[in-house]
């Protein structure tokens, strides 16, 4: 069975979560492990809700491969059938191709690669397929997390959750996702004294008051600070870039202008340096003539590994003062795995041997969150990858939660090779 194939099958099985239905992709994909004698089982919460778990070998050493099996919904404006599956042109095309049916399809074609060879592996390799991960993942990788932690219980896990590789001054960089940014939605409200708006001096306006709040925000000059491995990674790509600038907080912002990667990286890179916070919803006033006596904001903050709750309302309340109320509303913490690890330097060793002679591996930290963030708060060490074909085209990257996801089929071997040398070399 090829990777082209698993994941053209698994894409024509449509899991757009809501309502999820990953249990009929998590069946196809036992019944191609049980083909080859691997032990599966499927954890399902709620109906139709299954993720697949499946192991091979036995030993004290275990390696977890983890993915996903649900996938946003298609949407509109697509060229073509988002639930094909077509193979057509060394290309991979459907919803579910580059996140994360191709990662699920590599740890399965790996699994039974090795199964194939029949070399016994010193360990246990765990393939974890899960559902609703796009939601959450309560009632995936959360679930198996809280009722069962002892079945995915590993010495480390390889993840999706790491930008595509990105080609830079004759170098091929790969990341290496090594943590997660925390969430820390929060409630801001201002009050005041409703009166007559043709009189408003008589009153005091909450929407003139969070209007101030929402500029101070807009305003705020966070904090920058570099985590060790956001260090490595600015000081490795201004080295690339031929720059001799040692990455400092206070240099930060000019050494990413100098870089001159594209924008989106650059602001991606930005926020991996600092908390950052968005005021994305308001609401104040109920009528033309009515001054309103209270408006309410909702930001959307994001906070570094190191950074906690407390921070969030103490820098708040610096910006706010106390004439707006904060809530919390939502909390997640931060999530890290370091990268001075064993199993991080085989991880980088081996993409650098496998990927192109001028690869390089890097740390990276996500500003979003993947099923990762459980396994860490169990103590599993979590590696998130995007390996892709050294020359893939990085518009692939852009169809990401939006149209005419595809994949190109080199970089599915890529990630196949990648994770059956992994297990022979971590489980030898
Ligand atoms: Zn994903």
């Amino acid at each position: 069975m090829t990777p082209e194939k698993i994941l053209s099958e698994l894409i024509k099985i449509n899991t757009a979560n809501p309502p999820g239905n990953e249990t009929t992709a998590a069946r196809y994909l036992a019944g191609l492990l049980q083909q080859a004698s691997i032990d599966c089982e499927i954890i399902e919460p709620a109906a139709g809700r299954g993720s697949l778990l499946a192991r091979l070998g036995s030993g004290s050493k275990k390696l977890l491969y983890m993915s996903h099996l649900d996938v946003v919904p298609a949407g509109d404006g697509w060229d073509f059938e988002p639930f094909s599956g077509e193979i057509k042109d060394g290309m991979v095309y459907g919803r579910g191709a580059i996140d994360c049916k191709d990662l699920a399809a590599a740890g399965v074609c790996a699994a039974l690669q090795l199964a194939k060879e029949g070399i016994p592996l010193n360990g246990e390799l765990i393939i974890a397929a899960t559902a609703d991960e796009e939601q959450g993942g309560e009632l995936g990788a959360g679930y198996l997390t809280a009722n069962c932690p002892e079945k995915i219980q590993a010495d480390f896990a390889i993840n999706e959750g790491a930008p595509h590789p990105l080609s830079f001054n004759g170098k091929v960089i790969y990341f290496i996702q090594v943590g997660e940014k925390g969430t820390a939605w929060t409630n801001i409200k201002a009050r005041g004294v409703s009166c007559h708006g043709s009189t408003p001096a008589l009153g005091d306006n909450a929407v003139v008051k969070m209007s101030r709040a929402v500029t101070a925000l807009a305003d705020y000059q966070p904090e920058i600070v570099l985590v060790p491995e956001l260090f490595s990674l600015l000081k490795e790509l201004a080295r690339v870039r031929g720059l001799d600038i040692e990455p400092t907080p206070y240099n930060t912002d000019e050494l990413l202008e100098k870089l001159n990667l594209d924008h989106a990286f650059t602001e991606m890179l930005r926020a991996m340096t600092r908390i950052t916070i968005s005021p994305n919803i308001i609401r104040g006033g109920i009528k033309t003539n009515i001054v309103p006596d209270s408006c309410e904001g909702e930001l959307d903050i994001r906070i570094l590994p190191g950074q906690n709750a407390d921070y969030v309302l103490q820098e708040l309340f610096q910006l706010l003062g106390a004439g707006v109320e904060t809530a919390l509303t939502e909390y997640q913490e931060p999530t890290f795995t370091s990268s001075q690890t064993e199993p991080y330097w085989l991880i980088a060793e081996l993409t650098e041997e496998l990927a192109a002679p001028n690869a390089v591996c890097l740390p990276i930290i996500s500003t979003g969150s993947t099923d990762s963030k459980y396994l860490r708060n169990i103590g599993i060490p979590a590696y998130g990858i995007g390996h892709m074909d050294a020359g893939y085209d990085p518009d692939i990257s852009t169809t990401m939660h939006g149209c005419n996801e595809r994949t190109d089929i080199k970089s599915l071997y890529l990630k196949t090779r990648f994770l059956v040398e992994l297990a022979r070399r971590y489980l030898s």
